[in-house]
């Protein structure tokens, strides 16, 4: 098959779903407004289009899906739709983003209808912080789902943290070792100025070098092991062995390799995390559309695809919100909880 390139000859290859925006927390650097605008439930895509768009991606060259959110698990009977998916044999890598709250009671489901892999966003270790970062009670339950992951996926755990300065940046060392003593991988994610991240100040942003220099003075010298393909995460060994990742996706944005492309819940389609404008793949489903006729709409709107986001921000010289509060009423679409991270 002849990959499917966009006009910077990256592949069209992974593929985020976004299966509801609901979220049971408010984290601060993803939607830390009182009041949001929810997608009209109607408008979500069943398991079935989800299922069919999947294996129309996959004739592309879609290998990996992750799903995502919103909170991925707060979409009912989740794990049906993991199992859908897992039977496409075209689809290499299944993984999900959870923040872990309702993971020890899925996670035996999920990993019985196939999921692969799974990423837990994890902040801190301290309740307190916890309380103040997701205005939402719960870090107990987070670690427990993280211990029933360790044991459903062994080897096959990630931890994903999110600093912010003045907020979590006590939490890196605690954090770190917290992951190497249980040989989970954790890796670290500079704050983004997305959507939904309407308080960013690039002040508040803790760099990839800043990050590599707190580790580096508790824990010694630093290997980097560079880029794994097309992956967002920078790996770094230290001298003991244990290895972590830093996605540098302020600093040093990798949209030069990237090959992803994200679906909302509602069946709109963004080529980018910055993109403002997407294709409304539910109208094509619903409207009769055959998989061929859609194929074709998702081929020729890649090839057109010329997206940078991150990397046009990084130009701009004053840098604040991507996107003010009415902007986000006006289309939630823009939002990371709806877009999926
Ligand atoms: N609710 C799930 C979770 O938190 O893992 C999945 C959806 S969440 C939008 C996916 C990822 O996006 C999380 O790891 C979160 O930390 C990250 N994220 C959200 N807003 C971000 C921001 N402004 N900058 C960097 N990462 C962000
Ligand atoms: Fe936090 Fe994920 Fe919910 Fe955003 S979607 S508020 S990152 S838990
Ligand atoms: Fe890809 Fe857009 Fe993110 Fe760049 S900003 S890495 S093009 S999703």
């Amino acid at each position: 098959m002849q990959p499917v390139l966009d006009t910077l000859r990256r592949p069209l290859a992974n593929l985020r779903i976004s299966v509801t925006d609901r979220c049971n927390l408010r984290c601060a650097y993803c939607m830390p407004e009182e009041e949001y605008r929810w997608l009209p439930k109607e408008h979500l895509l069943r398991f079935e289009e989800l299922a069919r768009l999947v294996s129309v991606f996959a004739t592309l060259g879609v290998r990996k899906v992750r799903l995502t959110g919103g909170e991925p698990l707060l979409r009912h009977e989740l794990h049906e739709l993991v199992r859908r998916i897992a039977s496409e044999p075209r689809i290499e890598d299944l993984a999900l983003t959870t923040n872990g709250l309702l993971l020890a009671e899925q996670a035996t489901a999920l990993a019985d209808a196939g999921l692969h892999r799974i990423t837990v966003s994890l902040d801190t270790l301290r309740e307190d912080v916890f309380e103040a970062l997701t205005r939402r009670t719960g870090l107990a339950r987070v670690l427990e789902g993280i211990e029933a992951a360790r044991s459903r996926w062994p080897g096959r755990v990630k931890l994903d943290t999110v600093v912010m300065r003045g907020t979590n940046d006590g939490e890196i060392l605690p954090l770190f070792d917290y992951a190497r003593e249980r040989g989970l991988e954790l890796r670290f994610i500079e704050y983004m100025d997305v959507g939904g991240a309407t308080q960013w100040t690039p002040e508040a942003v803790v760099s990839r070098e800043e990050l590599l220099a707190h580790i580096a003075d508790r824990h010694g010298p630093i290997e980097h092991l560079g880029e794994t393909s097309s992956a967002p995460a920078e790996r770094f060994r230290l001298r003991d062995g244990t290895t972590f990742g830093v996605i540098a996706s302020t600093t040093a944005p990798f949209c030069s390799r990237c090959d992803r492309a994200r679906l909302t819940a509602d069946g709109m389609w963004y080529l980018c995390l910055y993109a403002r404008l997407g294709l409304d793949l539910r109208e094509l489903l619903r409207g009769g559309a055959s998989d061929e006729q859609i194929a074709q709409r998702l081929r020729s709107t890649w090839e057109r695809r010329t997206d940078r986001g991150a990397e046009q921000r990084l130009e701009e010289l004053a840098r604040g919100p991507l996107v003010g509060v009415e902007t986000l009423r006006r289309d939630p679409h823009l939002e990371m909880h709806t877009r999926g991270g």
